[in-house]
């Protein structure tokens, strides 16, 4: 069967979901699929070769199943097949639920909204080299700089010196002095640093520093903060190479530093929102107007530049809030788009509506989403049905609003852990960085390291 141009090819996991074909084939007729449904009971395994013989087609496929994902990727790029595979999940969010005998329905209105292709968006790739900045009280940073610096370009900053002695061998510069301000993304932070002070080299029992009033500014690919004091980025547990464990937590640090040392190559990170100055109602005439996004974003990733606002793709992290505070639509979600979803729910409902009286309650967020667990979208799924839910049609004094559709694309949580940085190169904790780029070293006051300093 064929779902929007893509094979379908759906597999009941070993007779663990009651799937019907006849049923299931009708309901997927009513979404838009067309030709014969071929029920797989084994696809990932006994049966492979019926996912190959579709992989030989060179069609565009939808497999019905995400946990052996990774599986069927590896035997596509092995075919090389001139289509793409997606993957969708019938198994958790409907085959394997208690209700799964009348999970039908749903289970094709899954399909069909996985068959939907969403919109190309755009990436922005962020460039690591691995120069790192420990910050912290010396007996914390000097250790985690001990156990990174045969793998990242380390350097030590001194939050305050708790009388350690000096390393026998310097194999890593170190300086003293205290953050006032930090901006920037992994690959390009920038540190304003005050009372910085460069030890001197007889310190002998402890470290003795000299020129402790001077300011400066560092700039790294990514920070490990031990200081323990307040971040020195907002929304902290959201930004990419900026890591700041809890220092008397080793277990934490020891991840941190595991984190750090693979956070060397190049990274692919979605351009989140698409943002329209034509309708933004920021500003006209010198006349302040709206300023929401700007307050609402957590990463301060959204400036103002007069008549309108700017977005930093490289620091912005997919929360969506701009999107589902702006007034006007001028902020657009892209990670799904307003379109695509639009389109899922046009598949989707009339496939249910048609087949039952009424759907399981978490039915529109599984369809849309794949995520019945998500809160946000459980209440927008809540307000959905409120507000045009044919099955709850009628019963809501509230009408349909325009602004229901705004709310769709916004409102999911989109941080790091949803989508993490993809690497382009094989990153990794390594010497040569395993980039397989020519490593750029900017010139720096010390021997080994690529700080730069201005
Ligand atoms: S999506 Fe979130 S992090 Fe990105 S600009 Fe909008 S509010 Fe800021
Ligand atoms: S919330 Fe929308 S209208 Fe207001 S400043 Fe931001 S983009 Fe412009």
């Amino acid at each position: 069967m064929k779902m929007r141009k893509r094979r379908v090819l759906v597999c009941d996991c070993e007779k663990t979901m009651p799937l019907g074909k006849a049923g299931l084939e009708k309901a997927c007729r009513k979404a838009g699929g067309d030709g014969e449904l071929f029920l797989n009971t084994q696809l990932c395994r006994s049966q492979i070769e019926n996912y190959q013989a579709a992989l030989e087609s060179g069609e565009d496929l939808l497999v019905a199943c995400t946990q052996e994902a990774p599986l069927f990727s590896e035997v596509a790029e092995d075919f090389e097949s001139s289509g793409t595979v997606s993957f969708t999940n019938i198994r958790e969010t409907a085959g394997w639920s208690k209700d799964a005998e009348k999970a039908t329905p749903k289970i094709a209105a899954l399909l069909a909204a996985a068959a939907v292709e969403p919109q190309p968006f755009g990436n922005v790739t962020l460039a690591s080299g691995g120069n790192c900045l420990i910050y912290g009280p010396s007996e914390q940073a000097l250790e985690a700089a001990r156990q990174l610096s045969d793998r990242l370009q380390v350097t030590v900053l001194l939050s305050e010196d708790e009388g350690s002695i000096p390393p026998d061998r310097m194999s890593f510069p170190v300086f003293s002095g205290r953050i006032r301000n930090l901006k920037g993304h992994l690959g390009g932070f920038e540190a304003e640093i005050e009372n910085y002070a460069i030890p001197s080299p007889s310190s002998r029992s402890g470290f003795s520093f000299e020129g402790q009033s001077r300011s400066t500014s560092l700039s790294c690919d990514l920070l490990i903060d031990l200081s323990g004091g307040t971040p020195l980025l907002p929304a902290h547990d959201r930004q990419d190479g900026y890591l700041r464990p809890d220092p008397g937590d080793l277990i934490a640090v020891q991840k941190a530093l595991l984190e750090a040392s693979g956070l060397v190559g190049e990274f692919e990170k979605p351009r989140y929102v698409r943002y329209d100055e034509s309708i933004c109602a920021h500003s006209r005439s010198r006349q302040d107007g709206c300023n929401r996004c700007i307050d609402a974003c957590p990463l301060s990733a959204i400036q103002s530049l007069g008549d309108t606002v700017e977005v930093d793709p490289y620091v912005c992290g997919g929360c969506g809030l701009c999107a589902a505070t702006c007034p006007t639509g001028a902020m657009d979600y892209r990670l799904p788009d307003t379109a695509s979803l639009a389109e899922k729910i046009a598949y989707c409902s009339p496939v249910i509506a048609r087949t039952v009286a009424r759907p399981p309650s978490c039915c529109c967020t599984t369809v849309l989403t794949g995520e019945s667990f998500c809160p946000t979208w459980r209440a927008l799924a809540r307000a959905c049905r409120q507000m045009f839910c044919p099955w709850r049609s009628m019963r809501s004094p509230r009408p349909a609003s325009t602004s229901t559709f705004a709310l769709w694309p916004t409102a999911q949580p989109r941080w790091q852990s949803s989508f993490p940085l993809q690497a382009r190169g094989s990153a990794g904790a390594g010497g040569d960085l395993g980039t397989g780029r020519e490593h750029h070293r900017r010139p720096g006051p010390w021997p080994g390291t690529d700080l730069h300093y201005r």
